[in-house]
């Protein structure tokens, strides 16, 4: 569907125009002050003319058929009315009113009667339930607000948001960036943010696009859109809501139940480039980032203060955010102490506060970490707001001068921080931006924003090479031998792995307890005797594993016990058997798994600590298929990494062997999408260096039948 009549009309129809206070009036108002060229026409029955306008009786009595048309009026009237607009040939509207889908079946009935209406008419529809959209470079309006100020509301960001009150609390603070469009969605009955998305990416104004999503609708096709924005060089800022997580589906594997629907939505964001955000705050500190001239190319930042309190401050937390501020090199430092005087700590944040000449050692800290080739980008914080009661006036553009002075003779970005988001001195905010300088504020806020602007500048790895080889097809031979097969055994999905290279346990599948003891000679005791049917996912909870066993005596004993267990199931599997297994005892418990997201497919799980994983919840996730160095970066990002290293005289364990059996792992599931729901290794055993890491225990869900 075509926008253009929507987001930037040449006409506006108001149903229910009206002198009286409301929308019906303020549209009008609003069009008139932000300078709207074309044709406003009031409609209204009840009055001739409105704020001095032609007032129409109806939509069809309207001298030509209107861009857009805004529904003034309650919804039990609006089908009619929308009717009417389709007949004279809209090519576009707003609806505002609230009690719609949002409020239950009546109310969704009511929504798609009028969206069917509009789809059938290929009229894109903004709402209901919004406030509809703002246009300042085309000085065009639907807003529900009152336009008061037009000075600075045009500009390069584009925003659209589900939710009306986060599109006023976005417009509310427009002191850093202006607008090229705003567009407040509501339920989205026709219109989506998807399609805004589109309309954004090709909207020459638009450099930044900021949205606040609560449903994301038509997944593939939204996909698709960030990676546009990405090929377009646009960053799209996301701040999605309902980040709790809830399991709806069924889920057989520990792998289902962590890879919920917000983590694999974060990660479908990392995988395509977006920006994510978790409140408003990070939101506006990114939009602001984005308003400089130069951005950065890397992650790396170095701040420059008069200040060690505020050094220590930030650097707690840029540390708890996981930040990345290099130290000065010991030739950064000598230089920059020849001049300052002595530094503490490790330079960054640099306290350039030193012998207290600060008109000059400000400049030369900058000029130290400005030649750096650890640096992306340099900070200077100092605190100063608008009509402050205390500091000396001429002050004020003192440090805005020493960083403009700076970034002219540099090639990265400066900024000027206040420690907290939001404070600001507007004298200092034009002055900067005169020089393609940004205000930022916040010390988490604003340095995390520079953050993630160097991660969506450094360009992503490549998919792995080998996630493109064609599938094989023994996973799906095993499901055809078998109809309706769902979950595949530890021993059968072993035999599957190890055809892609995963290391997995010497063991074989027995019925007898002669068959068992002639296996677990030839494996060479200590033994493990596990029950092995597709019915037992989880065998533990059944008492049906029996890990240590040492001698014939010990292997007995567990048979009879596992046999008696197995034989009180209800049902009884139908192919119950037992394994003999190799013990593996001086290894780290580590997990790897494989779970669909209706939305967003396949992803990949990695943790610490085997089973008490779904305690500790300490897991990565990445998308499938794996890129280049995402198998290593998924293992130390986790926060028990530290138990992969060498520990309290316990030798390194084999991480590079681990980091292989994940790209395995995800070779395997990517090659065999098409029948795959879930996958659970359960432990994976990580050895000591050079010894390499083994799957113990293995668990496949087939894709459920749609
Ligand atoms: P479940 O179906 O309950 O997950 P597992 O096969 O994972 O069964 O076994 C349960 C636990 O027993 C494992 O998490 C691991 O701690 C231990 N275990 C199982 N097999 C072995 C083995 N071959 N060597 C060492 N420990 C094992
Ligand atoms: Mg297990």
């Amino acid at each position: 569907m075509q926008l253009d009549p929507l987001v930037k009309p040449r006409s506006v129809a108001i149903v229910g125009a009206t002198d009286r206070p409301g929308p019906g009036r303020t549209i009008i108002e609003s069009l008139g002050r932000i300078g709207f060229t074309g044709a406003i026409y009031p409609v209204n029955p009840k009055y001739p003319t409105v704020l001095n306008l032609t007032c129409y009786r109806s939509l069809t009595e309207l001298p030509e058929a209107p861009d857009v048309v805004v529904f003034s009026i309650r919804n039990p009237l609006i089908p009619e009315q929308v009717r009417l607009a389709v007949e004279r040939g809209a090519r576009a509207a707003v609806i505002y009113d609230s009690g719609f889908a949002e409020l239950g079946a009546d109310g969704a009935r009511l929504q798609e009667e009028i969206a069917g209406l509009c789809r059938e008419a290929g009229m894109p529809v903004c709402g209901p339930n919004c406030m509809g959209i703002l246009n300042p470079p085309a000085r065009a309006t639907t807003y529900k607000q009152l336009v008061m100020e037009t000075s600075g509301l045009a500009g390069n960001v584009g925003i659209v948001s589900q939710s009306g009150s986060v599109c006023i609390a976005m417009l509310s603070d427009l002191r850093r960036f202006g607008i090229s469009l705003s567009v407040s969605a509501g339920n989205e009955a026709v219109t989506r943010t998807v399609d805004y998305l589109e309309y954004l990416i090709d909207d020459p104004a638009t450099k930044v696009i900021a949205t606040f999503t609560e449903t994301v609708r038509e997944p593939e096709r939204y996909v698709a859109a960030l990676d546009r924005a990405a090929a377009a060089g646009k960053p799209v800022v996301v701040l999605k809501v309902g980040r709790a997580e809830r399991t709806q589906r069924a889920i057989t594997s520990h792998t289902g139940g962590l890879a919920g629907s917000s983590r694999v939505f974060s990660e479908v964001l990392r995988a395509h480039r977006a920006i994510e955000v978790t409140d408003l705050d990070e939101m506006t500190e990114v939009l602001a980032v984005c308003q400089g001239a130069r951005w950065p190319r890397g992650r790396r930042i170095s701040v420059v203060t008069g200040s060690g309190g505020l050094a220590e401050m930030m650097l707690d937390n840029a540390t708890a955010a996981g930040l990345d501020l290099p130290p000065l090199s010991p030739a950064e430092r000598s230089e920059a102490e020849r001049v300052i005087g002595r530094i503490t700590g490790d330079g960054n944040p640099f306290d350039a506060w030193g012998n207290g000449n600060y008109a000059v050692n400000l400049p030369h800290a900058m000029a130290v970490v400005d030649r750096s080739d650890r640096v992306d980008a340099v900070v200077y914080c100092a605190d100063t707001g608008n009509d402050a009661h205390l500091g000396h006036p001429d002050r004020v553009l003192e440090n805005v001068r020493m960083l403009v002075a700076a970034a002219k003779t540099s090639s990265k970005p400066y900024y000027l921080m206040g420690s907290r988001p939001g404070v600001m001195n507007l004298h200092q905010v034009k002055a900067l931006r005169e020089s393609g300088l940004v205000q930022i504020g916040g010390t988490r806020q604003g340095l995390g924003a520079i953050d993630r602007v160097g991660r969506y500048m450094t360009a992503p790895k490549p998919p792995r090479s080998s996630a493109r080889r064609p599938p094989p097809s023994q996973l799906a031979e095993l499901l055809a031998a078998k109809p309706g097969r769902r979950t595949i055994n530890e021993h059968d999905a072993k035999r599957l792995l190890a055809g892609f290279g995963l290391p997995v346990t010497r063991e074989h599948r027995v019925a007898t307890l002669e068959a068992a003891t002639e296996a677990a000679r030839e494996l060479g005791y200590p033994v493990v005797l596990k029950a092995v049917a597709d019915e037992i996912a989880h065998k533990t909870e059944l008492g049906l594993v029996a890990v240590g066993l040492a001698n014939d005596d010990d292997l007995a004993r567990a048979f009879a016990q596992l046999s008696a267990r197995m034989g009180r199931l209800d049902p009884p599997p139908a192919d119950g058997a037992f394994l003999v297994q190799e013990f593996l005892a001086d290894g780290i418990e580590v997990f790897a798994g494989v779970a669909r997201d209706p939305d967003f497919g396949l992803s990949l799980a990695f943790g610490i600590g085997g089973t008490a994983i779904d305690v500790v919840r300490d897991f990565t996730l990445r998308m499938l298929p794996l890129r280049e160095g995402d198998a290593e970066a998924m293992i130390a990002e986790t926060r028990g990494a530290a138990l992969l290293e060498e520990f309290r005289g316990r030798p390194a364990a084999d991480v590079a062997s681990l980091a292989a059996a994940l790209e395995a792992l995800a070779d395997f599931a990517w090659q065999n999408a098409d029948h795959i729901d879930e996958i659970d290794l359960n432990p994976i055993m990580a050895l000591p260096n050079g010894r390499g890491c083994v799957v113990v225990d293995a668990l496949i869900v087939a894709r459920a039948e749609a």
